[in-house]
């Protein structure tokens, strides 16, 4: 792609946002347009497969890009973890979908290279058996309530994330009935926790970014629409 092409997306994409921030999703993109995106002061990028995300933490690692913040957003195999961890300025993990996923990265934080991670919890309110993500709210209760019982970790609880419904004719007002959930269930957990902050969201991709930002989330994940 071409730089200015690459710039021109971005910059119509942010005038969109208002406050919620643009995790620009480079997994079908080849690390040399993610470095033309850096070099247009985009700084938030998206992976979902491990080994991409580490191929391309290696080269802006290797090239001293140091304001790059890396977002895993895939489901993860427990036995990936590891290598996960070991990725440099990785930011925040957007999928944490299971209580057993969770327990494995805290077995594993050892392994973790940064100061802090920002935890996204996944919740499938799309309910569709092929995305993963927390189905039943005791679960994913029980798990907030584990990271909150580890306060001295390097594991940040921070907010929760979701997809909407893709197959369905209705995805617009199913993706609304999503956003709607999951900032419901938000709120709710903050209540229920008594939280002293707000869970943020990270919910909307290229084609149903606009319903997330109507629905208030604060960050949204796109890739095709800026690398295709
Ligand atoms: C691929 C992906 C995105 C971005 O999808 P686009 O449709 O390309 O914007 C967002 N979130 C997750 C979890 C993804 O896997």
């Amino acid at each position: 792609m071409k730089k200015t092409e690459i710039s021109k997306k971005l910059s119509s994409l942010k005038k969109e946002l208002n406050d919620a921030q643009l995790v620009a999703v480079s997994k079908y993109s080849t690390v040399e347009d993610v470095v033309l995106a850096y070099e247009c002061h985009h700084y938030d990028f998206g992976e979902n497969r491990v080994q991409d995300l580490k191929e391309k933490t290696d080269f802006f690692f290797a090239n001293n890009f140091k304001k790059v913040r890396w977002h895993f957003i895939g489901h993860l195999q427990t036995n990936k973890v590891r290598d996960l961890l070991k990725c440099q300025n990785l930011w925040a993990v957007h999928s944490i979908d299971s209580l057993r996923l969770l327990e494995e990265f805290l077995k594993r934080e050892t392994d973790f290279l940064g100061n802090e991670l920002k935890l996204f919890f996944q919740v499938n309110t799309s309910h569709e058996t092929e995305k993963s993500g927390f189905e039943s709210s005791e679960e994913l209760l029980l798990a907030i309530k584990l990271l909150l019982s580890n306060p001295q970790s390097k594991y940040k609880l921070y907010g929760l994330m979701t997809m909407g419904t893709v197959r369905t004719d209705a995805f617009e007002e199913e993706a609304r009935r999503c956003f709607k959930d999951l900032n419901r269930i938000a709120r709710g957990l903050e209540e229920q926790l008594g939280l002293k902050f707000k869970l943020k969201l990270s919910m909307g991709m290229s084609q149903d970014y606009q319903i997330a930002l109507a629905e208030g989330t604060d960050f949204v994940r796109i890739g095709s629409a800026i690398f295709k």
